[in-house]
């Protein structure tokens, strides 16, 4: 019997073989993975630095003993470079490996920056423990640092570097930080808290180069402003892995499309986690990468089981300023408003018959995300 095979071992490929195994302990399970396959929760590579952790500090289990746990091969530092959805096989340098169904958990990579100047291959950016572990090693003497975007990664970047002792500079092209997750109220909340805690805005201005200066980099902005930073972490936001599936003529747009089976456009191949379009969502978060696997693990087990999304608030993990969130759908009638302003604000988006469909709390306000989360309607039902 061929195996199934996942391929990614971040925590969309490691959490399904888990879930599959609480459902079949016995059929045959391969883990293709590019990188060294260690277990790490990747939320806390943004949270991590004032900390003073290592990456080896922040890694569980070494691929071996996650073979181990979860009854798998575990490949490792193995590229799948073709997959063949008729013959029913991907090719690994020059290995064919068959597989009887597969499962897409490739990620997403960060989208660089648009930039001219000497030193824009110097430009770094955090989505995997190696490059926590690089980011930790070029920052440990730096004093300034430059971060290029100020959405959820940038912001929480910059609380953690500042809080590490770092003076931090954020240039983000829109007004406030945040802007695609947060009302404005709640924003200027987070923005004012991390100016408190020494960081300085750029707003509405984007970097255009970066080049070697006498000391460190000199980061130039589209107004003619210079920055010069010890060290310049992009955070621009990142783009789901489509191009594997995209050359096997799986059907991709903005990450590769999935049914609420999370079935690609290929019989038998299957996408979950940041690189997969679940019926038209994008949700590059874990909340929601675990609900997919739990329902893709009953499928794989026997019982075709569609993926639901209840409300699923995110975190945005800026100490200065704790933030939950619960996004409104692209279009969705109704009208953002300021319901309280005491330590934190409480801004609530609600249809015109009071419904809440969202809302955005920061500070102490932050605390009443599961009573609010209670009255949202789900967003996959
Ligand atoms: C700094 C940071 C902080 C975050 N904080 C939060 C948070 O607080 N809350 C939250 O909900 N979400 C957060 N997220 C998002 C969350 O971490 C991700 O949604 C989640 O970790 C994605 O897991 P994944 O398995 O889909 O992708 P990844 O972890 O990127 O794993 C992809 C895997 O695919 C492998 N791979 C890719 N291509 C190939 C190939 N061709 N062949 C073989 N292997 C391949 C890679 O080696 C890797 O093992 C954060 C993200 C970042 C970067």
């Amino acid at each position: 019997m061929e195996p199934i095979v996942i391929i990614g071992s971040g925590l969309a490929g490691y959490t399904l073989a888990r879930e599959l195994r609480k459902l079949d302990k016995s059929v045959p399970l391969v883990i293709i993975t590019a990188d060294d396959g260690r277990y790490y929760s990747k939320p806390l590579l943004s949270n991590a630095l004032a900390q003073g952790k290592t990456a080896d500090q922040l890694a569980g289990a070494l691929a071996p003993a996650m073979a181990e746990q979860i009854n798998a091969e575990v490949l490792v530092y193995s590229r799948v470079e073709e997959i063949d959805p008729v013959a029913c096989n991907v090719r690994v340098a020059q290995r064919v490996i068959a597989y009887s169904k597969l499962v897409l958990a490739l990620g997403a990579d960060p989208v660089r920056p648009q930039l001219t100047g000497d030193a824009v291959e110097s430009v770094m950016s955090v989505n995997d423990l190696t490059d926590y572990a690089r980011f930790r090693e070029r920052i440990i003497d730096a004093k300034h640092i430059t971060i290029l975007g100020g959405g959820l990664i940038g912001c929480e970047f910059a609380n953690d570097l500042s809080h590490a002792g770092h003076q931090v500079d954020i240039v983000h092209p829109a007004p406030h930080p945040l802007d695609r997750l947060l009302p404005e109220a709640a924003a200027q909340d987070l923005q004012r808290a991390l100016a408190e805690a020494g960081v300085t805005w750029h707003l509405g201005h984007t970097a255009t180069a970066v080049s070697h200066a006498a000391a460190g980099y000199a980061v130039t902005l589209n107004d003619g402003t210079v920055i010069t930073a010890d060290a310049v972490l992009a955070a621009i936001g990142l783009r789901p892995r489509v191009l594997l599936a995209q050359a096997a003529g799986i059907r991709t747009a903005r990450g590769i499309q999935v049914n609420r089976l999370l079935e690609t456009s290929a019989a038998g191949v299957y996408a979950l986690g940041d690189c997969a379009e679940v019926a038209g969502h994008v949700l590059p978060y874990v909340l929601p990468l675990m609900a997919q696997a739990r329902v893709l693990a009953a499928t794989l087990a026997g019982t075709p089981t569609e993926v639901v999304y209840p409300a699923m608030p995110v975190i945005v993990k800026t100490p200065a300023c704790p933030i939950a969130v619960a996004t409104v759908a692209e279009g969705m009638a109704g009208s953002w408003q300021v319901s309280c302003v005491e330590d934190g604000v409480c801004v609530l988006f609600q249809d015109g018959q009071q419904g809440l469909l969202g809302f955005a709390l920061t500070g102490k306000q932050a605390g009443q995300r599961q009573t609010l989360a209670k009255q949202l309607p789900p967003l996959l039902l």
